[in-house]
């Protein structure tokens, strides 16, 4: 149809336990670079035989990736894949979100394509959406093998990765929960709102604290 733009959606899920500035900033990223008119954050679901604990709470990691973003415009906060239980496949949520009006670009960070390849029917994500990566780390060897598996994709599979271009944040989730449990200072690596809440809901607190 002449004058039909498509409109363009962006999916960034992850299991945000917590989120972090690094999620954030790259989710910021994603939508400038990407010209996204909506970016849906999704975190995953976790199977009920997971939660060992009250910090792993789907609902918890969902209230913080809305607080996470709560000021930023065409950012949407999706319970898709914790309402759908069970292990989460990205397959499942692209399906969900495919649309004949909507090109959709689905961003991973570099350690999630390195093994892209592995996920349940591969081969069919990257027909349903535009892959995206974004680097976590400044490590020219991590570089190297990145490059050389996106290559491989392309050759193999002819599928082209686009690329964010942004400084990395080296932060994990793993190193939040890890300062929280020793009793260090989250603050500047994790939004104000999200370190509040971590501290409201005695998160990620080591078993002699709880
Ligand atoms: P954990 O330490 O618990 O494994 P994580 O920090 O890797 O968590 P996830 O929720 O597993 O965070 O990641 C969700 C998505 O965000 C993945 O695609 C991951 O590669 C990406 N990601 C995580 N941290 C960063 C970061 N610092 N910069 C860019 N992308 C990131």
């Amino acid at each position: 149809m002449e004058g039909f733009d498509a409109l363009r959606v962006g999916i960034y899920g992850g299991t945000f336990a917590p989120i972090h500035n690094g999620h954030v900033a790259s989710a910021k990223a994603f939508m400038e670079q990407m010209k996204l008119d909506y970016l849906f954050i999704i975190p995953t679901g976790t199977p009920p035989h997971k939660q060992m604990d009250h910090s792993d709470d789907p609902l918890f990691r969902l209230k913080m990736c809305e607080l996470a973003f709560a000021d930023t415009d065409g950012v949407i906060i999706s319970d898709c894949e914790i309402k759908r239980g069970g292990k989460s496949y990205t397959y499942d949520t692209l399906v969900e979100f495919s649309r004949p009006d909507t090109r959709l670009f689905f961003m991973c960070g570099t350690d999630m394509v390195l093994t892209f390849d592995k996920w349940y029917r591969f081969e069919d994500i990257i027909k349903l959406c535009y892959p995206v990566y974004v680097r976590r780390e400044n490590d020219p060897i991590m570089t190297k093998r990145i490059v050389d598996k996106i290559t491989e994709y392309y050759n193999k599979y002819g599928v082209m990765f686009r690329r964010i271009v942004t400084e990395p944040t080296e932060i994990s989730s793993t190193q939040i929960r890890k300062r929280v449990a020793e009793g260090k200072d989250i603050s500047g690596l994790v939004p104000p709102a999200v370190a509040e809440f971590i501290k409201q809901n005695g998160l990620y607190l080591a078993e002699d604290e709880k």
